[in-house]
């Protein structure tokens, strides 16, 4: 079977989730190997988290070119590995890339230089019938679903965080090191800065089990929100309205301009439900929202629903839930 090359999700010195999707996914057209782009000294804990879902081999592209610039020379040093894996092997199945805003870029960087189509943004992927890829994507707010197949070249797909369910299977973990040549011509953009994210103590929103979100409903005091996910262990997401009114960061926003999501219990509060909110939370396991406003269109996809004022309704929940 044609190796597919998974780009590695690593972030304070762990393996994220969507790594793991992507392996489970990559399983469905081909041998899984990993790709870690970060320090050498990173790679036998990389390497023992994703053999655990079925990686045959880790390529190990130590960052000391790559490290204090944009994605250009990532996507160099991605170009590199798959043209001598693809070499060697007769060919590459797919290139699997963990959507986000740097790694659309990289895979788009990377289609160009490899002459190779790509789809953005799936959350499912399949075997076509030829051998190649199948990547369907939701459009249109999630109206749509959409199917569609890489013509050219290697297929190279992002995949949406929470796409698919990691399943854990037995892979062989050898490290490869990988050496690049990176360009000048690639080090053109340097980061001048990076500021690490506050910690919350709370979950990462896309990798929740349980996530508490809050809209234009909770009229910017989220008090009532956050000690209600800190009782369930929840990650806090937020509407758009509540985003762009400057009571959450962007990075708290969940929809279609947001993040994707799809936890096993989401609980909307002061959320009204528009499509572009749906979009990225509607495949959540079970929904329960709570509005003041019985005809808010967010009762129409929920399992439980609750008509009352949040800012009475979440301190009892959170007092009921603490009592037992
Ligand atoms: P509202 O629609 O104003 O709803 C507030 C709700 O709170 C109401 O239903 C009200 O009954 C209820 N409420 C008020 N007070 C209380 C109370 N005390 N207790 C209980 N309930 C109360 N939106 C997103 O969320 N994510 C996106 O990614 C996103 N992307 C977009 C992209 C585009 C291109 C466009 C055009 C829009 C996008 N939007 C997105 C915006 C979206 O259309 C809605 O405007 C937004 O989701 C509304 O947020 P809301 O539900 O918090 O506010």
């Amino acid at each position: 079977m044609s190796e597919v090359l998974v780009l590695v999700d690593f972030q304070n010195g762990v393996v994220k989730k969507p790594t793991f999707e992507l392996l489970t996914l990559a399983k469905r057209l081909g041998t899984p190997s990993a790709v870690f782009i970060g320090g050498s000294g990173d790679a036998a804990g990389v390497a023992e988290s994703v053999k655990k879902y079925g990686a045959e081999k880790v390529y190990v592209i130590d960052d000391a070119q790559i490290k204090g610039y944009l994605v250009a020379p990532k996507a160099e040093a991605l170009q590199q590995l798959a043209e001598k894996v693809s070499a060697d092997s007769g060919g590459l199945a797919a290139i699997l890339i963990p959507s986000g805003a740097e790694t659309k870029e990289i895979a788009a960087r990377l289609a160009v230089k490899l002459d190779s189509g790509l789809i953005t943004d799936a959350v499912d992927i399949a075997a076509a019938d030829d051998g190649g890829a199948v990547a369907t994507q939701s459009v249109f707010a999630g109206n749509y679903t959409l199917t569609g197949k890489v013509t050219k070249g290697t297929p190279i797909i992002t995949v949406k965080p929470n796409s698919a369910a990691p399943e854990q299977a037995d892979g062989a973990g050898t490290v490869e090191e990988f050496a690049v040549t990176v360009s000048d011509a690639a080090k053109t953009a340097q980061i001048v800065a990076t500021q690490p994210r506050q910690a919350t103590g709370r979950p990462e929103l896309t990798e929740a089990a349980i996530i508490v979100s809050g809209g234009r409903g909770t009229g910017g005091d989220f008090s009532a929100v956050e000690a209600l996910a800190d009782e369930l262990g929840a990650a806090v997401g937020a509407s758009r309205a509540a985003v762009d009114s400057g009571w959450k960061p962007h990075s708290f926003q969940v929809g279609q301009t947001g993040k994707t999501v799809s936890p096993q219990l989401y609980v909307a509060n002061g959320i009204s439900g528009a499509i572009q909110h749906r979009a990225g939370m509607q495949t959540s396991k079970t929904i329960v929202a709570v509005n003041k406003d019985e005809e808010a269109p967010i009762f129409e996809l929920v399992d439980f629903g609750v008509v009352g004022d949040l800012h009475t309704v979440l301190p009892a929940l959170t007092e009921a839930i603490k009592q037992r």
